[in-house]
C-alpha cells in the first residue's frame, strides 16, 4: 500500500522477484486490458482516466480470477489491491477459499511534495493518461478517503509493515526486505 506515486509498482516487482512469486498489479491488469480494448478494459478506462476507482465488483472479480492462476498457487504479492474496505473483505473471502494467508501488508510512507514531482515525471516518461495534475490530485484525495483507513485495519490485525519509501529505489527495496525478514512465510 501507499499513496499514488509512492513507488508501489516498482517495489512490488522487486520484492516479488526476491520471493519468486508473481506481483499482481490491478492497475497493470486494467491498463493491459484497456490497451487490448477488451470489455473489461473499456469499462476500467473510464474510471482510470478520471482518477476514480474502478467499481469493487469489477475489480474483485478480476483479482479472484488472477489469484486462481497456477503461478499464484505458492503465493503472490498484491500491488494496488485492496483499496477499499469492501475489497479487504472480499480478499479475506478469496484467500480463505484458495487456502492462502496474508503474511504482511507493506505500506510505503512518502512525502506529499515528492509524490507530485514523481508523478509528473512519470507522466513524461510513461505517458499515463491519469498522471495529469488534476487527476493526480483526485487520486490522492481518493487514497486519503478510501484507502488510507485500511492501514489501521491491517495494523489492528498485526499485519502492517511500515517502510520509509523515500530515497533510492534499491535502498527502499532493502528496507522492505529487512522489515519482512522476521515474518514467517505461510
Ligand atoms: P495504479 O496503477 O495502482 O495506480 O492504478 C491505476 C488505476 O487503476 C487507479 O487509479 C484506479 O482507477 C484503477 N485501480 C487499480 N487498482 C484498483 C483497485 N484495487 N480498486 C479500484 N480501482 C483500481
Amino acid at each position: 500500500m501507499g499513496p499514488p506515486g509512492a513507488g508501489k509498482g516498482t517495489q512490488a516487482t522487486r520484492v516479488a522477484d526476491h520471493f519468486a512469486i508473481p506481483a499482481i498489479s490491478t492497475g497493470d491488469i486494467f491498463r493491459a486490458n484497456a490497451t487490448a480494448g477488451t470489455p473489461l478494459g473499456q469499462e476500467a478506462r473510464r474510471y482510470m482516466d478520471a482518477g476514480e476507482y474502478v467499481p469493487d465488483e469489477v475489480t474483485n472479480l478480476m483479482v479472484r480470477h488472477r489469484i486462481d492462476e497456477p503461478d499464484a498457487e505458492r503465493g503472490f504479492l498484491l500491488d494496488g489491491f485492496p483499496r477499499t474496505l469492501a475489497q479487504v473483505e472480499e480478499l479475506d473471502g478469496m484467500i480463505a477459499f484458495t487456502g492462502h494467508r496474508l503474511d504482511a501488508v507493506v505500506v510505503l510512507t512518502v512525502d506529499a511534495e515528492e509524490i507530485v514531482a514523481r508523478l509528473l515525471q512519470r507522466s513524461e516518461v510513461e505517458g499515463r493518461a491519469d498522471d495529469t495534475e488534476d487527476v493526480i490530485r483526485r487520486r490522492q484525495q481518493l487514497y486519503a478517503e478510501e484507502t488510507a483507513p485500511l492501514v489501521e485495519v491491517y495494523r489492528e490485525r498485526g499485519l502492517l509493515v511500515e517502510v520509509d519509501g523515500m530515497g533510492e529505489v534499491g535502498d527502499v527495496t532493502e528496507r522492505i526486505l529487512t522489515s519482512l525478514d522476521p515474518i514467517p512465510q505461510s
